[in-house]
């Protein structure tokens, strides 16, 4: 936990968020400015900066990440018509919030990716 990082003091309860799934490791909410008709973030409760940190120091833990990425997507119904998970990284991959996050997106069809 570090006390400036956003994401952090979400998995600690002290900034408010709709969480949407827990885990003892992981944390699901909905993004605070949706990009599709679903979309959730889902995080590590210990601090990574992005997801290449992460997976060189816990793959585990980026395992389980991803698991439960993939019960949100089946919990919002996008199992069927699919989704699209991103993890943003660094300036060039628009990452705003240094701690590591899987955008689950679906509800839509979502378009090709890179117009
Ligand atoms: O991948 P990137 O770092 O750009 O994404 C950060 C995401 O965190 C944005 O989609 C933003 O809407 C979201 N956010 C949030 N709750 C906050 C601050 C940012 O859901 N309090």
């Amino acid at each position: 936990m570090t006390s400036e990082c956003l994401f952090c003091r979400i998995a600690a309860g002290e900034i408010p968020a709709e969480v949407v799934r827990e885990t003892p490791t992981t944390l699901a909410f909905r993004d605070i400015d949706p990009k599709a008709p679903s979309h959730v973030l889902v995080i590590p409760r210990t601090h990574h900066p992005d997801v290449a940190a992460l997976a060189a120091a816990d793959p585990g833990l980026a395992g389980e990440v991803l698991a439960t990425a993939a019960a949100v997507a089946r919990a919002e119904g996008l199992a069927g018509p699919g989704f699209r998970l991103i993890f943003n990284t660094g300036a060039h991959g628009g990452q705003e919030v240094p701690h590591v996050h899987a955008h689950v997106l679906g509800g839509a069809p979502l378009g090709p990716m890179l117009a």
